[in-house]
């Protein structure tokens, strides 16, 4: 069986105007070379307004790396002031989009209903979901992480079909290691991304579990990336604030070296 391509996805979240995006993808890509991307896929996800900017840039230089969004509306169209629908995101080349970021599911009040709606607007419109889940504190110390993040997989992959699920990446990201400089031991990661891979196959089907890329985030950085990486159901790695320099997340692309 092929080995799951290895996932570098930045998350930028509220950082970088249109003009700033341009300058930092020109950097990253300045560095990035062809080995690179043959070892990993390399994404990032600016805000929305800066889409239009990165797509022109990417497809004028012909650029490797790829871009996403950080969120899609769970509707097609209509009265929804302020929303982006995933049509809008195809147009704009987008290949993949967050659902359910914690931080989406902590002050946008997102709960697994939505996030499951929203998986199926990407999917609709050719867009990868990173389906993002994981555990806050108070779950991890009364020792529930595996369970809870089973909870929400399920939740949030209601209705999907195993062709969809076979294209579905998943970000493993516990609540109280992002932002916060405290990462989980790489035991950590791979005890959830595994837990997650057994369910998958229980959901659809062992070619699904084998297939869909499980990426760890929170506090991934340069220093601590390969040991986390080198875990066998860990793919990948969504990054947050080390994805907001060009030289940090270049050297976080090259994992192996
Ligand atoms: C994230 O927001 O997805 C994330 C992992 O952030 P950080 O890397 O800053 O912890």
């Amino acid at each position: 069986t092929a080995k799951r391509k290895p996932l570098i996805a930045g998350n930028w979240k509220l950082h970088n105007n249109h003009l700033e995006a341009i300058a930092l993808v020109q950097k990253m890509a300045f560095a990035l070379n062809d080995a690179d991307f043959d070892a990993a896929e390399v994404v990032v996800l600016p805000p929305f307004t800066a889409l239009r900017s990165v797509q022109t840039l990417v497809d004028g230089d012909k650029l490797s790396i790829g871009y996403g969004a950080q969120d899609i509306s769970e509707h097609e169209k209509g009265a929804y002031t302020g929303e982006i629908s995933g049509a809008m995101l195809a147009k704009l080349g987008c290949s993949y989009v967050l659902a359910g970021h914690s931080e989406r599911r902590e002050y946008h009040r997102e709960d697994d209903a939505v996030v499951n709606a929203k998986v199926k607007a990407a999917f609709a419109n050719d867009i990868t979901p990173i389906l993002c889940l994981g555990e806050g504190l108070e779950v991890r110390k009364a020792g529930q992480h595996v369970e809870h993040s089973l909870t929400q997989l399920e939740g949030a992959l209601k209705g999907v079909t195993d062709e969809q699920a076979q294209r579905l990446v998943i970000a493993y990201e516990p609540v109280w290691a992002i932002g916060t400089g405290e990462v989980a031991t790489p035991e950590d990661a791979q005890e959830v991304c595994a837990a997650l891979r057994v369910r998958l196959g229980e959901l659809y089907s062992p070619e699904t579990s084998r297939a869909t890329r499980i990426l760890y985030g929170g506090s991934v950085k340069s220093d601590n990336v390969a040991a986390i990486l080198g875990k066998s159901d860990v793919d990948g790695a969504l990054v947050g604030g080390a994805s907001l320099k060009a030289e940090e997340f270049v050297k976080l692309a090259r994992f192996r070296e």
